[in-house]
């Protein structure tokens, strides 16, 4: 019985995590974007690169929205937007 209260415990916290993350997504702004490539130097997946004098995401690489991006922007043209 208690085994049984701890698995739903742990599927509950689970569940809100994932939710959590959902809720979250990363945003860049071209027009603020100077293409100075201190976030993708910063990124620890790999997952910007710098193309056309703005930056993007790397679709090949996962982005982790950890946040380094954002503290690292000079020009606030990279954040984390929570809903
Ligand atoms: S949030 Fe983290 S993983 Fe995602 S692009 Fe920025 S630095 Fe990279
Ligand atoms: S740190 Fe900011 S300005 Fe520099 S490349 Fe990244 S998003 Fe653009």
């Amino acid at each position: 019985m208690v085994l049984k209260y701890i698995l739903f415990f742990i599927l509950h916290i689970l569940s809100c995590r994932r939710e959590e993350a959902m809720k979250r997504e990363l945003v860049i702004n071209p027009a603020w974007c100077k293409a100075c490539g201190i976030c993708v130097a910063f990124c620890p997946k790999n997952a910007l690169v710098l193309t056309q004098g703005t930056v993007t995401l790397n679709r090949e690489q996962s982005c982790i929205l950890c946040g380094i991006c954002e503290l690292r922007c000079p020009d606030y043209a990279i954040y984390i937007k929570s809903e």
